[in-house]
């Protein structure tokens, strides 16, 4: 191969995988059950984020190299990630080099900067960075976690999240994290509800497990205090994503008033510069960045190395429902473990059913290691990919 082939095509699309039933479960999943949101205070919108979430559906984006190999990288957000991706960024990259992944990446960031490349340009940007080092480990023949400096780990330590503690402990996982379902508008008696899920869930846990709260972006700094102080006695190894990601005072305020609490947050947070600064000034503990939200795995390694730079650890959320976060979380020494999250299955129905993509590895007793298929692994067949605007 040579060192120089270049991009072809970059293209939206959208990936139909074909699907099969699951076995039956013994009872359903926490799924349904309500989670404190940033909407909680409207009452209309309150019972369950799919109330109000986007529907745009998952988007990918496929990289064409002049010799026919191609790459894929899969984000959310569909209709107008897709309009950056075709609109704006393919004919800049078309007739890049292929092997030209922090270049690409500084031309799609630099590009998006005149109407903002956070929020949904930085879903665009993760797809076209995540087919661009796909397409770049199939071109050598090596995973990606091969071009990232090879492993760090034996093997990946993964923690659960989602409320169904006992089917996680049955699992073999060693750290699980529940999904908090009151904030600010529940008063009291949310708070007291709080804490018999946590307790209950400690109960379940053990005193030897870890145990983390997710409160996603539901809080206010009052409120995030109070609940902290409530639940001191049971151990949390941290708590995340407490505040709306752009009030970064408040982060500060809370780090301030919570010295002694683990605090962790991230996933809606975009691009390392936002994350430079959450390490650079100490709001949190732990860095969350979403590998397929943030920018990609070039943004993604950006983030982690600034962190480990001011002696912080990076957790990506959701790191290990794809390859993408397996293979960067396998190569980083500073990315103790990995989350498992989006579990859609029910209680007794086995982690085989997932629903990943094919070619994601699952976790067994709660660890897992990566492919060491060429690129990110995944086994996506051509004939299930198809332009996005047909
Ligand atoms: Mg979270």
């Amino acid at each position: 191969m040579r060192s120089d082939i270049k991009i072809v095509d970059v293209r939206a699309v959208r990936l139909t995988v074909p699907e099969r039933a699951p076995p039956p479960a013994r009872r359903p999943s926490w799924g349904g059950a309500e989670v404190a949101n940033p909407m909680s205070r409207y009452p209309r919108l309150k019972r369950h984020r799919s109330l109000w979430y986007a529907r745009w559906g998952p988007v990918g984006c496929k990289v064409t190299a002049e010799d026919g190999t191609w790459g894929l990288g899969l984000t959310t957000h569909g209709r107008p990630v897709a309009a950056v991706i075709d609109d704006h960024f393919a004919p800049h990259l078309v007739g890049e080099p292929c092997l030209a992944t922090e270049r690409c990446w500084d031309l799609m960031a630099r590009m998006a900067r005149q109407y903002g490349a956070t929020g949904l340009a930085a879903y665009a940007l993760s797809a076209v960075d995540l087919a661009l080092w796909d397409l770049k480990g199939k071109l050598l023949g090596q995973p990606v976690y091969a071009l990232l400096g090879g492993p760090a780990h034996d093997d990946l330590f993964c923690y659960a999240t989602g409320n169904d503690t006992d089917w996680y402990v049955e699992l073999g996982f060693a750290a699980a994290k529940l999904a908090c379902p009151y904030g600010p508008a529940d008063g009291a008696r949310g708070l007291d509800a709080n804490e018999r899920l946590v307790a209950q869930a400690r109960e379940v846990l053990g005193p030897d497990r870890e145990l983390m709260l997710d409160c996603w972006m539901a809080f206010d700094v009052e409120y995030t205090v109070r609940l902290a102080e409530r639940l001191r006695p049971y151990r949390l190894k941290w708590i995340e994503d407490y505040l709306l990601p752009e009030d970064l005072d408040g982060f500060a305020a809370v780090r301030q008033r919570l010295p002694w609490q683990t605090l962790a947050a991230g996933e809606h947070w975009q691009l390392p510069e936002a994350f430079a600064f959450a390490a650079g000034h100490r709001l949190v503990d732990l860095l969350q960045p979403d590998i397929q939200w943030c920018g990609g795995l070039t943004a993604a390694q950006k983030i982690v190395h600034a962190a480990e730079a001011a002696g912080l650890q990076t957790i990506l959320h959701g790191g290990s429902n794809t390859p993408y976060g397996q293979h960067l979380t396998y190569a980083s020494p500073s990315m103790p473990w990995i989350e498992v999250s989006g579990f859609k299955t029910a209680p007794g129905v086995p982690l085989t059913e997932l629903g990943r993509l094919p070619g994601t590895p699952l976790p067994v007793n709660g660890r897992l290691r990566p492919s060491d298929a060429p690129g990110f692994g995944l086994e996506i067949e051509e004939a299930w990919l198809e332009p996005f605007f047909a």
